[in-house]
């Protein structure tokens, strides 16, 4: 091998090595094979025509090649050779922004908007990165590039792009300020940088794509800032929830709780599901109905809560009760299915009508002191049916009228609800598929059951072609 020893100068295009070995038989294969292994040298020490550069020398063990043969000079193991760039004087130069940009021209690599696009398809593993502003980025960026503003490019590049060895094609407006940003990148180590010439603007004269993407208003980030901070949801997971919907069926003491979580957290459009009126005895537990609202519909007394608290939500008002065709209707138009019914003819509809469509029911039923959670979702792992083939007499299963509910217990069960729609809209974590969340108020408990898809289910057998549990059971 050979030894390069850089000068300081040219140290920012080997990420700071002061020496380089490499092969050759030649000055000139060894300056050739250290500009491929380091392509921000190659401008530096070749020009246009793939001559040396005037003003650097180039010496072997201390002996200047010109004494020999120049380039064609013989090099062998061991031998060193060293570059040497004429520099203007000892002290920094202070150079004038022109001056600066100038030089950068020069010694950053740069494609025109017309050959980055062929080059971008043979470098499927480059990465194309914005350092724009914010607004800008919003008003249409290059498809598949990620954004940094430049005055966050120092402190966050490393976390964007955490190889160095990954190409990076850098772009901004015009093409001046991602010069500067390039050169920032190559100081930090990233190996192959090159500048978008002209920027966005010339690729938009050339009529290449351009993405825009959705985002959040000011206001919306300002809302929604808790979820922006949290890395599982985010800002793309916060434009995920605003496009889900979710339906709710049941206005009572679960579907209280669930709507006015589901609509802080800005889910964006919810249905509600529920042709009952409120009477005085719900006040107990359903906690979105107050004393005025006694006598009139449920679905909209919630309507009228919720836009209160969040008015962007869209809320679907679907006064019935539901039977087999309205389900099959309703489930269609919605990503998650909420069960805050109270009877079982409704869980069996709700349950067959789902693992119909494939869609995952997030089931809630609270009974005096105990409650219970979990998630059906036909396909994925078992069904409300593969629970409970049939529903009990009624003498066993009395309805929550006689048997009585304390007031808090469809607060935490409503919640828990919640909890799992959110984990299912952001696919985060681990939803209650196949196993089942039981709370025990009076002991302060909760214990988990788990449970597998029955074999000979009458609904999901059906529904499901293959049906397959590996899923679930993995996750048990
Ligand atoms: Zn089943």
């Amino acid at each position: 091998m050979i030894t390069i020893h850089i000068p300081t100068p040219l140290r920012r295009f080997t990420a700071n090595h002061n020496q380089v070995q490499v092969s050759g038989s030649t000055v000139n294969q060894a300056l050739q094979t250290l500009a491929e292994q380091h392509p921000g040298l190659q401008r530096q020490i070749f020009d246009e025509n793939g001559q040396l550069r005037h003003f650097i020398n180039v010496f072997i063990n201390a002996d200047d090649i010109r004494l020999h043969e120049g380039q064609a000079t013989a090099v062998s193991d061991g031998d060193e050779l060293e570059l040497l760039p004429a520099i203007a004087g000892g002290n920094l130069q202070a150079l004038t922004s022109a001056e600066w940009r100038s030089q950068l021209e020069d010694e950053i690599e740069q494609l025109r908007a017309s050959a980055a696009m062929p080059w971008l398809q043979d470098h499927q593993d480059a990465q194309i990165l914005d350092v724009r502003t914010r607004e800008e980025w919003t008003s249409g960026h290059i498809p598949r590039a990620v954004h940094l503003d430049k005055g966050y490019l120092e402190v966050q590049i490393e976390s964007r792009i955490p190889d160095r060895n990954t190409p990076v094609l850098v772009y901004c407006a015009s093409g001046v300020r991602s010069l500067f940003a390039a050169r920032t990148l190559q100081m930090l180590g990233y190996r192959r940088v090159i500048n978008l010439a002209g920027g966005i603007v010339q690729w938009k004269n050339a009529g290449l794509p351009i993405e825009t993407p959705d985002f959040l208003s000011s206001e919306q980030r300002a809302r929604y800032l808790r979820h922006l901070a949290i890395p599982e949801v985010g800002e793309n997971g916060q434009l995920t929830l605003l496009k889900s919907r979710v339906l709710l069926i049941g206005a009572g003491g679960l579907g209280c709780p669930a709507a006015i979580y589901l609509a802080a957290a800005g889910v964006g459009t919810l249905g509600l599901v529920d042709d009952d009126v409120v009477d005085r005895t719900n006040l107990q537990r359903q906690i979105l109905h107050t004393e005025d609202a006694v006598g009139s519909s449920k679905i909209e007394s919630i309507q009228s809560r919720v836009r209160q608290l969040n008015s962007s939500v869209n809320i679907n008002l679907h006064p019935l009760r539901l039977d087999k065709a309205s389900a099959a209707d309703l489930f269609a138009r919605y990503d998650v299915i909420v069960d805050c019914s109270d009877n079982f003819d409704t869980r069996y509809i709700i349950n067959d009508e789902a693992a119909a469509l494939g869609k995952p029911v997030v089931h809630g039923s609270v009974y005096r002191f105990d409650g219970q959670v979990s998630v059906f979702w036909a396909g994925k792992g078992p069904c409300y049916r593969c629970l409970y083939p049939a529903a009990p007499p009624p003498e066993l299963a009395p309805p929550c009228a006689e048997a009585g509910v304390l007031g808090v217990l469809p607060g935490t069960i409503g919640l828990l609800q919640a909890t799992e729609v959110l984990k299912l809209l952001l696919d985060m974590g681990r939803p209650l598929i196949g196993r089942s969340l039981c709370f025990d108020a009076l002991n302060a408990s909760f214990r988990e059951i788990r449970y597998a898809a029955d074999p000979h289910c009458a609904c999901c057998t059906t529904v499901v072609p293959g049906r397959t549990t590996e899923v679930y059971d993995e996750a048990v």
